[in-house]
């Protein structure tokens, strides 16, 4: 009896919820409103000049805990823009399969050379499609919206807050003579 009463209870719940509208939407085909802070995949914008902004300091390479940066300089040339000597990064691979979106890479950036941007990369069934590579992450910069986190702006809302100095204390001479001053 306890097995018939559990199936009909089974097959109710069945069919209330064959006729209930889907909680799902079909990605990328139906794209949700983000929040404002969603952040999803990386880009690197360029200078004043139009050239790509990093200079391959190593910084974001290096404090990445999964590794997923790798990049290659070949040292300081002139720019044929500006005419300033300067480091150029010649390739930059970031792979987003991997990466953890921990945001260190950003924070590390005193030129705010790489930013995350709102807008994820498409679903791939080839792990290699979400390798991002120097041409896709500049492109990203020009397509996509750059996310409101930029190095310098986490920086400096990770500064200490300034502590008052205290008050200077009058010279040792001045407090002297006002000691031996008659009441
Ligand atoms: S993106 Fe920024 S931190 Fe990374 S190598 Fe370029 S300049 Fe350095
Ligand atoms: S977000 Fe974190 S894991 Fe992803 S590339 Fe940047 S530092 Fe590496």
């Amino acid at each position: 009896m306890g097995y018939l009463t559990d199936t009909l209870r089974a097959l109710a719940t069945t069919m209330r919820n064959v006729f209930r509208a889907p909680v799902t939407v079909e990605f990328p085909k139906v794209i949700r409103p983000r929040a404002v802070r969603y952040r999803a995949s990386f880009a690197l914008p360029d200078d004043e000049y139009g050239e790509v902004a990093c200079i391959g300091c190593l910084a974001c390479e290096r404090i990445c805990p999964s590794r997923v940066i790798k990049m290659r300089m070949t040292g300081k040339r002139e720019s044929p823009v500006s005419g300033k000597k300067r480091n150029y990064v010649d390739e930059f691979v970031l792979d987003l399969s991997a990466c953890i979106q921990c945001e260190l890479c950003i924070q590390v950036c005193n030129s705010d050379a790489i930013t995350m941007v709102r807008e994820p990369e498409l679903p791939s069934f080839e792990r290699e499609d979400l390798v991002l590579d120097l041409d896709k992450l500049r492109a990203n910069a020009h397509d996509k919206t750059a996310s409101w986190g930029r190095g310098t702006i986490l920086q400096e809302m990770q500064e200490p807050p300034k502590v008052a100095k205290p008050p200077k204390k009058p010279p040792a001479t001045a407090t002297a003579a006002l000691e031996k001053e008659p009441a």
